[in-house]
């Protein structure tokens, strides 16, 4: 043999070698590798199979002759999506995937094709590749039920309902139609939870949702914003979907007693509100915020309500909030002041004390009215700081009145506090401080409370106005007439006083029955040792009657407006 062939023999040999080993060491990576592979070689027309093949089919590696037995394994859903990608180059693409599932194993496959072709378009190989992915589908799967879905109720989740609301009005502006939203609450829900348990409270939602459920089809989308709150939007409300029969459906929903796991029953209403797009406005995160704030209207309107959306509702709800904010800052500068009306004993004409009344000066230099703050004040808590105020302002007003005259150990000034305050935990301990304070006598005060405060929790109620009449203090029943004022109940209250309310006196003079009721509770008060007082007295006929019919005190602009401390002094002064 030549030099030459030796020397192409050897040369051979060793890429021979070098072919072998490259061979090996792909078989070696395919077979530690998780993903099975199909090599097709258009040459010698065949199909090598490597890698984790057993994992996936449940054929022998070596009967394997044509892709389609593949197919024949996949699910019903993938025929034609596999069959497609496996024969990738009958479409002239050179790569593709996609994901399938298999009759007999629960796994997802992703499966990917990569194509060679020569200058003339023919394939020269095929490489399918199969990945288990079934934990990232998982994963992907519950990921985006997350993002979209509420577990709780198993409905669409507030994410889901802002993006598809954004697509109704979308649609609903190019179609010249309309979209409405429907704002839902559940009406005292936090009873529920309080009285039940948390536990319970999630089974009512659930239950709510389910109910609420039934009315999703393709123009009705029902969503759970948070603990109770639902939304729904219906898209072109007309017709058998109209609005007003969506609010019949719901009220269906909620006539009937939720029962529990623990076999008690809750019986439910709930409030709504309504805004539309385009009317209330075109903006579809607007027309939530519109819907929400009218459903708050309805909850004041006595809750089981349904409140369409309204400008004048919006306005006022805007306004509270500017008050809201302006309080804030008043309560800062302090920007509040006293104002003390006079009561006098029918009697003897003489002043029996005065009722503390607070104002407060607004940036504008107008006085605004107690009626408009103090409900917000009650609302945002800002009554706790501003009732504080008050009492220190009125005991230190008082302080220096007792200090100055004489003859005022029987004096009275009479303290309006707000059922929030009251049942504030440091009320009492509060009050106490101040009194010490400004070292006056606990029997000047008068605390002047409303019937509400009874409402959730009488006998803790009582329990406190006890400590404070054992420390001297007195309490008087305000707007007598005009709460739930049932009678037997008044027995059981610790109070001194009892106030009737002006609209009594608005009509004493000329209303018979009106007559009869003040001069029964007139009777009645005298009966339980309780002092009267009527206020709002504003004429003298009026003054004449009530004293009359025995009232003991009077209260009203006919004797007196609500005035300054340097008025009260003077008149304290003229009485020296
Ligand atoms: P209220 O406790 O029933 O106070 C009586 C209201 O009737 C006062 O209105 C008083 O100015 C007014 N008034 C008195 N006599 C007459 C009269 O002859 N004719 C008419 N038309 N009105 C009369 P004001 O001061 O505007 O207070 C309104 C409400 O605001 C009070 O009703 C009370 O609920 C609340 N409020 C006032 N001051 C305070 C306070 O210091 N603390 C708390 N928590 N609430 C207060
Ligand atoms: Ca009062
Ligand atoms: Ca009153």
């Amino acid at each position: 043999m030549s030099d030459t062939n030796n020397y192409q023999i050897s040369l051979l040999t060793a890429m021979n070698s070098k072919l072998a080993k490259s061979e090996n060491m792909l078989k070696n990576i395919c077979n530690i590798s998780e993903d099975a592979y199909i090599y097709v070689d258009y040459e010698d027309k065949k199909m090598h199979v490597l890698g984790n093949w057993s994992y996936f089919f449940d054929i022998e590696a070596d009967s394997l002759v044509s892709l389609g037995q593949i197919v024949d394994l996949a699910c019903d859903d993938y025929l034609e999506g596999l069959h497609h990608i496996l024969n990738l180059e009958k479409t002239g693409e050179t790569k593709a995937s996609f994901e399938f599932k298999l009759r007999d194993k629960q796994l997802n496959i992703l499966s990917r094709v990569n194509i060679l072709y020569d200058e003339a378009k023919f394939p020269l190989w095929k490489i399918i590749s199969f990945s288990d992915v079934t934990k990232y589908t998982n994963q992907n799967e519950e990921l985006q039920y997350m993002a979209y879905y509420d577990t709780l109720t198993g409905l669409y989740n507030r994410n889901y309902f802002v993006m598809s609301l954004n697509e109704m009005v979308e649609k609903a502006r190019i179609n010249n139609t309309v979209v409405s939203v429907l704002f839902i609450d559940v009406d005292d829900f936090r009873k529920v939870n309080d009285g039940m348990g948390m536990i319970e409270g999630d089974e009512v939602v659930q239950s709510i949702g389910f109910g609420f459920k039934a009315l999703m089809d393709d123009n009705v989308l029902v969503s759970h914003f948070n603990s109770d709150v639902f939304c729904i939007a219906v898209y072109d409300p007309m017709g058998r979907r109209s609005v007003d029969s969506i609010i019949e459906q719901i009220r269906t929903v909620m006539s009937k007693p939720f029962k529990l796991v623990n076999g008690k029953e809750a019986t439910l209403t709930v409030s709504i509100g309504v805004a539309e797009y385009p009317e209330s406005t075109s903006n579809y995160l607007e027309l939530i915020n519109l819907a929400e704030i009218v459903m708050l209207k309805a909850k004041n309107k006595g809750k089981n309500n349904v409140q369409y959306y309204d400008r004048p509702i919006i306005d006022e709800f805007i306004s509270n909030i500017e008050i809201e904010k302006k309080m804030e800052k008043a309560l800062k500068e302090q920007s509040f002041f006293m104002n003390y009306q006079p009561q006098y004993d029918t009697a003897t004409g003489k002043l029996r004390g005065v009722e503390a009344l607070v104002r407060w000066r607004s940036d504008e230099g107008k006085t605004v009215s107690p009626e408009t703050f103090i409900p917000i004040a009650e609302k945002n808590g800002a009554i706790l700081t501003l009732g504080d105020w008050i009492i220190e302002e009125c005991i230190s007003d008082f302080s220096k009145w007792n200090e100055k005259h004489i003859g005022m150990d029987d004096f009275l000034i009479s303290i309006n506090v707000s059922s929030i305050q009251f049942k504030n935990k440091s009320f009492v301990k509060y009050l106490i401080s101040m009194i010490q304070k400004y070292n006056i006598s606990p029997t000047n005060i008068e605390l002047e409370i409303t019937e509400s405060v009874f409402i959730d929790n009488m006998e803790e109620i009582i329990h406190k106005m006890r400590i404070l009449k054992d420390f001297g203090i007195r309490f008087s029943m305000d707007d007598f007439g005009t709460g739930f004022s049932s009678l037997s109940y008044l027995r059981d209250l610790p109070i001194d006083t009892l106030k009737i309310d002006k609209s009594f006196v608005d009509d004493v003079v000329t209303d018979g029955s009106t007559r009869t009721i003040a001069e029964s509770i007139i009777d009645l008060s005298k009966k339980l040792g309780f002092d009267t007082i009527a206020e709002g007295v504003e004429h003298e006929v009026q003054y004449s009657l009530l004293k009359n019919i025995g009232c003991e005190n009077i209260q009203g602009f006919y004797l007196g407006k609500p005035m300054s401390f340097e008025d009260i002094d003077n008149l304290l002064s003229e009485r020296d």
